[in-house]
């Protein structure tokens, strides 16, 4: 009996986020404490979102999202002076 039994289970789990900066020199990575500093690509400011070109997506809040699915909290008051807390 030849069953073809042979599954073809050969997934690489170590999907590389392929860099989308294409900058000179180039941006900072996602995982760069810096991360921010990169050029934004996408931009949805309706929407209070902008995608930057190492993957990170930037929301105006001032949180992130990176790319391996990893939430940074806003860190940034929105208005300077003023402490946004929970009323
Ligand atoms: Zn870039």
């Amino acid at each position: 009996m030849n069953t073809a039994s042979s599954r073809g289970t050969d997934t690489t789990s170590q999907r590389k986020i392929p860099s989308m900066c294409q900058h000179q020199p180039p941006c900072p990575s996602a995982d760069s404490p810096d991360r921010e500093a990169a050029h934004p690509v996408a931009y949805h400011p309706e929407q209070g979102w902008s995608l930057l070109c190492n993957g990170v997506l930037l929301f105006e809040d001032t949180g992130e999202l990176l790319p391996d699915g990893q939430i940074i909290a806003p860190h940034r008051p929105l208005a300077p002076g003023r402490m946004v807390t929970a009323a």
